[in-house]
């Protein structure tokens, strides 16, 4: 199938072949860089049930081999620690790179500033150019950042944002406008077929307890009965998307021939006080909210248009609010009994 169907200079007909009805029946492989990281964990996951071949790439920096741990028995998986500053090389055919590896959390960026301009520079090089080599289609997961604290709300693509370049986010924001950049020189100079997709806020499964964004911070403080930690007056606003429905956009645009920028998140936009008082309700809990500083250029607003999305890849997210926080506080209920467990 892989070599004799590949068009020379054109793209692999990916959407031809995953029409077979037998998923298991597929020979595609997969590249998934920060594939041991929370979206990269449901990425590899969703690319084995699809039939494909994965080799993630995670020097487990802000991930964890844990969460890619119920994939080993898959003989189909492999987890190789590595970083993708230093040259990735792999043996044999690929039909798709897709770079998922930098910190995204802002407390993590926040203290891995060097690294997270370095992976989304020096490691998207990488990853494009081994996609150059191979031929395969290349996704970069761009984020809602490269708005920055957007002065047009909803954000749609055309867009260009608002990002203060020397701000202590601008190392992720600005990594993430270079890296695509990159994306779209490699594109127009060497003909990689890439896309592009700017992911909004997601939560689910698999954000570590103490990753620092709103959602595992305010579930665990709730489950635990701590204070609720609600940034400024909590008036900012954010729209979450469920990580399996974001995974469901990231899937179909990698098999449309889109390049992208395309939104993929949630519309339904709320305060951040509004979800801090949901999470605590779905949690059972009193824990009593309190307000801290908030950080510095931390955006005002945030909503993806979706329209691109919509029409052109016949996406939009299914899960309820309510199902996708009852699932999420569940996880993290049964990862802290295990730790008290541990402890
Ligand atoms: P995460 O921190 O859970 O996962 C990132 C993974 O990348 C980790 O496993 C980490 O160890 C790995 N990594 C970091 N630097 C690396 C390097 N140099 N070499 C190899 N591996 C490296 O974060 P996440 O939430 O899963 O985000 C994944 C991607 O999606 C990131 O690129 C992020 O910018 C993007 N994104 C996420 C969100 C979100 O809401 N989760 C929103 C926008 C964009
Ligand atoms: N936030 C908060 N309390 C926390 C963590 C975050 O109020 O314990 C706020 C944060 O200031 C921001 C919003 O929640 O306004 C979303 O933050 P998160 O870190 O989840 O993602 P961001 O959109 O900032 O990347």
């Amino acid at each position: 199938i892989r070599a004799a169907a590949r068009p020379t200079g054109g793209r692999w007909p990916l959407s031809r072949v995953l029409d077979v009805s037998d998923p298991g029946a597929l020979d595609v492989r997969a590249i998934v860089t920060g594939g041991a990281g929370f979206l990269g964990s449901h990425l590899c996951e969703r690319l084995l049930g699809d039939g494909y071949e994965v080799i993630c790439f995670d020097n487990f920096l802000t991930g964890r081999p844990d969460n890619v741990e119920h994939l080993l028995v898959d003989p189909r998986f492999r987890l190789v620690n590595r970083d993708v500053n230093d040259f990735i090389y792999v043996s044999g055919p690929v039909d798709v790179v897709l770079h998922f590896a930098s910190p995204a959390s802002p407390l993590d960026y926040y203290e891995l500033p060097i690294e997270t301009l370095k992976v989304g520079s020096l490691g998207t090089f990488h990853a494009l150019g081994l996609a150059r080599e191979k031929r395969a289609r290349f996704l970069l997961a761009s984020t809602s950042e490269s708005y920055g604290d957007p002065q047009v709300n909803p954000q749609p693509e055309t867009y260009w944002g608002n990002v203060n370049p020397v701000g202590p986010r601008s190392v992720y924001d600005e990594a993430k406008r270079f890296a695509e950049a990159v994306t779209m020189a490699y594109r127009r100079k060497h003909g990689v077929d890439t896309a592009i997709v700017r992911i909004f806020n997601t939560y689910g499964p698999r954000m570590r307890v103490d990753d620092g964004r709103a959602i595992p911070a305010f579930v665990s403080q709730a489950l635990r009965g701590e204070p609720i930690t609600v940034a400024g007056d909590g008036s900012q606003t954010r729209s979450i998307c469920y990580v399996d429905d974001l995974i469901d956009g990231i899937l179909r645009l990698l098999h449309s021939d889109l390049p992208g920028p395309v939104n993929i998140g949630n519309p339904h936009e709320m305060s951040i006080l509004d979800t801090a008082k949901l999470v605590r309700d779905l949690c059972g809990s009193t824990a009593p909210i309190t307000f801290v500083p908030r950080p510095q250029d931390d955006p005002s607003v945030r909503q993806p248009d979706i329209t691109i999305a919509r029409t052109r890849l016949g996406w939009e997210p299914r899960t309820s609010l309510h199902d996708g926080l009852t699932r999420t506080i569940s996880w993290f209920a049964g990862q802290l009994t295990e730790s008290r467990q541990v402890a």
